[in-house]
């Protein structure tokens, strides 16, 4: 928190809206609307019920086809499944290490061949670095196929200045509290169509119809509203959100100051135009390149010293609640869950913090 937030909060206290309807919704969804190309935006309790809405929205249903990048955290894909539908999973391209279009293109013209068009195609911009939005969109418009961006790790990133979330029909966001901005629990569903940010609301609250004075019903709903306090707290992290990426962008650039001339250690780089809020900093470490360090043993000397990091978001394709499902690619993600570490990138990382980082990793690399 930045201190900023209890402001709101004991506005929300004061006009007792403690409830999933109020002021601070309102003025939280009209702030990320700024903020996203004037996108229509509906604030919901997480990012998977975000996408949980899109997917209901575009008509999901059972044994429906959903193509899914593979190397993603299961909040972006669990939803296809409370939906009955089939999860086809996509491998990553190096650059980005999201979605590889020309593996996108292979299950689409593959299930276009059985005579099964996909309804959806989930893309997601991991660890704030934006997917290859214009290729994907690209094919997303010659196989006529919507996409759903989910941007819950990349608020703030940009493709040539266009905010992520904002390249796909539509784009979800999550304010979770592991997120660059939380509001403890909470998400938005963004599209350029009002009616449709009007019926996610709608459906987000048990589908309850207007203009009857009792409780009248024509269709499942949902209860998946942000709280007001909840909103009240995210107006206050709205506040700082570019501090905040600046602060983790620094916290890349300290790392890659140590790291980024290791022969076998790699980066994921920002692509010409490409602009990424640097949520976690993630590294490579390729062990046929070094006698006796990898991955594993890199978060273990950190541990010692009560250090956290983690090995990167294992892939859909190799989980065993995902295993059976189609997976269309190489070893790309793979590799990169084999060897990759997510190095600490808390915002609250301070100069301290940092000098012990500095003195482990160098012990281990041998570096000055
Ligand atoms: C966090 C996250 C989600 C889910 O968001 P919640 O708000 O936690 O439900 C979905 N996709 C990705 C890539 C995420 O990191």
């Amino acid at each position: 928190m930045s201190g900023k937030e209890i402001k709101f909060v004991n506005d929300a206290f004061e006009t007792n809206w403690i409830a999933p309807v109020g002021p601070h919704i309102d003025l939280f969804e009209k702030e990320l609307s700024n903020i996203h190309h004037n996108r229509h935006v509906a604030a919901l309790q997480s990012g998977t019920s975000a996408i949980h809405l899109a997917l209901n929205l575009l008509g999901v249903k059972n044994d429906d086809i959903v193509l899914c990048q593979s190397f993603t955290f299961v909040g972006s894909v669990n939803p296809i499944r409370y939906l009955g539908a089939v999860p086809n999973f996509i491998d990553s391209e190096v650059e980005t290490w999201n979605m590889c279009p020309n593996y996108l293109e292979k299950a689409i013209i593959k299930n276009l061949k059985f005579g099964k068009k996909p309804k959806a195609i989930i893309v997601v911009n991991l660890y704030g670095m934006p997917a290859k939005m214009l290729d994907i969109m690209k094919l997303s418009e010659k196989y006529d196929i919507p996409v759903i961006e989910d941007a819950a790790e990349s608020l703030g990133s940009k493709i040539n200045g266009k905010m992520t979330g904002c390249f796909g029909d539509y784009g979800i966001l999550s304010f979770n509290g592991n997120k660059i901005i939380t509001t403890s629990g909470g998400g938005a569903l963004l599209s350029k169509d009002n009616e449709k940010i009007k019926r996610v609301k709608y459906l987000a609250t048990q589908a309850k119809q207007n203009n009857f004075h009792h409780y009248e019903h024509t269709e499942i709903g949902y209860n998946y509203r942000i709280s007001n306090i909840s909103a009240a707290i995210g107006l206050g992290q709205l506040s700082v959100l570019n501090e905040r990426i600046k602060k983790r962008r620094e916290i890349h650039d300290f790392y890659f100051q140590i790291l980024g001339e290791v022969d076998g250690i790699s980066f994921l780089n920002e692509p010409q135009g490409f602009f990424s809020n640097r949520w976690l900093t993630t590294i490579i470490i390729d062990k046929l390149k070094f006698s006796n360090i990898d991955r594993e043993k890199v978060r273990i000397e950190l541990l010692k010293e009560n250090i956290e990091s983690r090995p990167l978001w294992k892939p859909m394709h190799m989980q065993p609640i995902y295993k059976n499902f189609s997976f269309y690619g190489a070893d790309t993600c793979e590799k990169i869950f084999n060897n990759g570490l997510c190095l600490p990138s808390g915002s609250s990382l301070d100069e301290y913090d940092k000098e012990r980082i500095r003195k482990i990793l160098s012990n281990i690399f041998n570096l000055d």
